[in-house]
């Protein structure tokens, strides 16, 4: 309705200043009712399946701005520490997750996926040792998830990027309980026998000494 007033505004007016302030207001109206209808229609509110927005939902970029939020959930997490992915590289956060794992009363899953590791991770991984349900499998269609016991973390994937850029924060225990139980099946499939010799062969920098011998 607003929309015809203000074209028939258009034709009437005479100053030529009020005609393109009216034509401004008749497409950034259009633009606004566009998103709004198209939110209605992707979002459906009235399906039960559709999740209810939430306040504890955020999502977070750039690389220290992610590492940050990844650190900080582990130093917080209670029982559980659950990991899939083979991106992590940086020291504060590995180092997070083995003071953490140390202290004790935490299950710590990590799950490695792909070709590949850097040796960041290859040495906190020969860190961790036997105080950590370590396993390993080739595909990476698994996704890259840090859980808690009330955190999940679900790192986004980037063609340009190979080490984590953005990361969607759920802070809603229910989904980190379903997404533990996601990583607890992976990890059902993986390979359970990842010694040092399997981490280094996956590392970039220690395969090639591998290689050598
Ligand atoms: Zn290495």
């Amino acid at each position: 309705m607003l929309t015809i007033l203000s074209l028939f505004g258009i034709f009437t007016f005479e100053d030529s200043t009020q005609q393109k302030r009216l034509f401004y207001f008749v497409i950034v109206q259009s633009a606004i009712a566009s998103v709004v209808a198209f939110r209605r229609y992707l979002l459906k509110p009235n399906d039960p399946n559709v999740l209810k927005h939430s306040k504890d939902f955020s999502l977070i970029h750039g690389q220290e701005n992610c590492i940050n939020s990844m650190t900080k959930t582990v130093n917080e997490a209670n029982d559980f520490i659950f990991t899939i992915g083979g991106r992590s590289r940086d020291e504060k956060y590995l180092n997070a997750i083995s003071n953490r794992v140390k202290k004790g009363n935490v299950h710590h899953i990590r799950i490695i996926t792909g070709n590949h590791i850097l040796h960041d991770l290859c040495v906190h991984l020969r860190d961790l040792g036997k105080n950590a349900d370590v396993a390993y499998i080739t595909e990476e269609r698994f996704g890259n998830l840090l859980v808690t016991h009330d955190t999940t973390i679900i790192a986004l994937q980037d063609t340009k990027k190979t080490y984590i850029y953005s990361i969607l924060m759920l802070r809603d225990a229910k989904v980190a309980s379903d997404f533990r139980q996601y990583i607890s099946e992976v990890f059902g499939q993986a390979n359970k026998t990842v010694d040092n010799t399997l981490i280094e062969s996956l590392c970039l920098s220690c395969r090639k000494n591998v290689l050598k011998e």
